[in-house]
């Protein structure tokens, strides 16, 4: 370093030269950071002092609080960030400044520069280390004017985009440091009030300090000539909320604290159904507020938001390392000031804290769910068709989830009442006695209204039908099917369509015709027609056509698979219908004697009820559907 006068010169570090291109090249698309860099230093300045009052080392003599300015002159080209912090002296800017802050920048480039695919900034989590340097993504030329706690002399450090810098005499009368950016002529952008202002909402919005905003041009604009500018002008409001929700213990916190907290973050006006305070200890060390958010249908992506904060900084939305990606469809804030967050995400994925972070969430959630279902089952019930969708999705994604909540998931029922699997088998007036007590089967409807004739008859037995009729419930079926595994506690799912159920059948045999197999066979086109005999309770029913769910299962997945892979033009796979026929009903009885008596009429019966059943089953093509409807007009005519 030079010294002549009052003017000291000197140098960063040869490596600079390569640095900067670099820091642009890979945080283009982040840049806005610097300006959450710039003003938590500021923040972390104001902590610092406040630290040395709290622990007896200084006076406070601060009247006017501790604060931040953010102070943009468009005349001038400058970006101002100031605080009344602690302060640097010569020698601490050199040091910080000039050299150390480099080791992080270094790191930084040794870590991604020699990774191939340079555009991909998204790898990187959002707290880059790179701190003051980032200043340089907008500004050709930052000043530096500060004073120490310590009381000596301000010092004004001038430090250009190549690296060189010079020392002279600063003008600063109180304690702290003004941050000044010369942005580049490209960036200009960043003279822009209102992005200015909607950067510091994204990041700066729970800082610790209070942040003001200052627009020195719409300051100098003559004030206007009316009795309000002759008033007082109204005392400036910190645009940040330094004592956030989530850092405050939940018993002093209500429940219009929660909402109000949610509608400003999220700017969601629809209420959250329910939420959860973390407020994790040593060794975790972590705060957060996560909300179920209420959905308005169920085509409405279901797509959250989880902010992840460092000590109220803003880093990163939807950290799917930090939180697992199913709950990512929640909305929520999460700060983690013990996270390493100046690291790469593969960095995170085998990082041992985050991992816990991540299953104390999960625990954190599952509890919730107990707990409410457990204690307040009502408004459990209330808000479960709301939350379903989310469960299933994440008890499929993550065993341990399942695990935790499996006593928990209800059911919802075709008479609106919702049970748990265990309330489903454990009926408290007995109605579900049958052959469930050997096996334990849950009858399901993925469709109320087309299969209300089947509804109708497992009702009229008292049999209770669950309704699973989203989208993900063929899948989740058959993870819980595997979940709970083969055991005593074995869960079989039917359809009620699926089979006919033995307790909608009388006791006793029923009698068999061949002759009528033969006949069903053939008005059905197909010669390897399954035909059984039951006699139903139903009497009104000749014939039931049922799929087996096994196979009504891989017909749904090969239809799944193959618009997945878009290869709509598969052939598709021919379901295995079963037949029963009721012999308990009146014309199954005359249709019997009829195959030999009169074999056109009960050809003409069978067709009819054949194609009766399809339509029940909705499995009528439009071209078969056609061919029912003109032959039933045919029919009615001949009466
Ligand atoms: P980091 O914040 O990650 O340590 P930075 O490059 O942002 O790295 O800053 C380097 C150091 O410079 C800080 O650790 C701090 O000691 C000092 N510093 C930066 N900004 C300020 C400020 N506004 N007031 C006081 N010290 C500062």
């Amino acid at each position: 370093m030079t010294t002549s006068n009052n003017r000291r010169s000197g140098g960063i570090s040869v490596e600079t030269a390569h640095i900067f291109p670099i820091i642009k090249k890979w945080l283009y698309s982040e840049k806005d950071i610097f300006l959450r860099e710039l003003v938590s230093n500021a923040a972390d300045a104001v902590t610092k002092y406040k630290r040395l009052v709290s622990l007896g080392e200084i006076e406070d003599t601060d009247e006017n609080g501790y604060r931040i300015t953010v102070k943009v002159d468009k005349v001038a080209g400058t970006l101002t960030v100031s605080d009344n912090g602690i302060g640097m002296t010569e020698d601490e800017v050199t040091r910080y400044l000039g050299n150390i802050a480099l080791s992080g920048a270094l790191d930084f480039i040794n870590k991604y520069e020699g990774e191939k695919d340079s555009s991909n900034s998204t790898g990187i989590i959002g707290h880059f280390g790179l701190g003051f340097y980032s200043a340089f993504m907008v500004a050709d030329t930052v000043e530096v004017v500060t004073k120490s706690y310590t009381g000596t002399p301000a010092v004004r450090w001038v430090c250009n985009a190549d690296g060189s810098y010079e020392f002279f005499d600063g003008d600063r009368e109180e304690r702290g440091t003004d941050i000044i950016l010369h942005i580049t002529e490209d960036e200009l952008a960043y003279l822009g009030a209102y992005k200015l202002r909607e950067m510091l909402d994204k990041y700066c919005s729970f800082m610790p300090t209070e942040i003001y905003f200052e627009d020195v041009t719409e300051e100098d604009e003559p004030a206007e000539n009316t009795d309000e500018a002759a008033d007082e002008p109204a005392a400036p409001a910190p645009i940040n909320d330094v004592s956030p929700l989530w850092q405050k213990a939940p018993s002093e916190c209500t429940d219009e604290d929660y909402k109000d907290f949610y509608r400003k973050v999220f700017h969601d006006f629809r209420e959250p159904l329910f939420h959860i305070h973390i407020n994790a200890d040593y060794p975790l060390n972590f705060k957060g507020i996560l909300y179920f958010p209420r959905l308005g249908n169920e085509y409405e992506s279901i797509e959250g938001q989880v902010k992840l904060y460092y000590n109220q900084v803003f880093v990163a939305d939807n950290i799917k390392e930090v939180i697992p990606d199913y709950l990512l469809m929640l909305k929520g804030v999460l700060d983690c000031p013990e996270l390493p967050l100046n690291v790469s995400r593969s960095y995170l994925q085998n990082n041992t804290y985050v991992s816990k972070v991540s299953a104390h969430i999960v625990k954190k959630v599952c509890d919730k769910l107990n707990s409410l279902c457990d204690t307040d089952r009502e408004t459990y019930e209330g808000v479960w068709d709301s939350i379903r969708t989310f469960v299933e999705y994440a008890c499929m994604r993550d065993r341990k989830f399942y695990d935790r909540i499996k006593d928990s998931l209800l059911f919802k029922l075709t008479d609106g009442k919702y049970v748990t699997v265990d309330e489903y088998f454990k009926p408290a007036d007995e109605i579900q006695e049958t052959a469930e007590k050997a096996e334990r089967i849950m009858y399901y409807t993925s469709d109320p209204e087309g299969q209300a004739q089947y509804i109708s008859l497992f009702e009229a037995e008292g049999i209770r039908v669950a309704v699973l009729d989203k989208l993900i419930d063929s899948q989740f079926v058959q993870m819980y099917e595997n979940y709970v595994g083969k055991d005593e506690n074995a869960v079989k799912f039917l359809r009620i369509d699926a089979d006919v159920a033995a307790a909608l059948t009388k006791d006793g045999e029923a009698a068999e015709s061949q002759a009528l197999t033969d006949l069903y066979r053939k008005v059905s086109g197909n010669e390897t027609l399954e035909v059984k005999y039951a006699a139903l309770k139903d009497e009104t029913v000749p014939a039931m056509l049922t799929v087996s769910e096994q196979s009504r299962r891989m017909e749904e997945m090969m239809r799944m698979y193959s618009m997945q892979s878009g290869m709509d033009g598969m052939p598709a796979t021919p379901v295995a219908y079963t037949m029963t026929v009721n012999t308990a009903s009146p014309l199954t009885e005359r249709m019997i004697p009829l195959c030999d008596t009169d074999p056109a009429k009960a050809e003409l019966l069978a067709t009819q009820v054949y194609r009766l059943c399809l339509l029940s089953q909705r499995r009528l093509t439009a071209e078969e559907l056609k061919t029912f409807l003109a032959d039933s007009f045919d029919l009615l005519g001949q009466i």
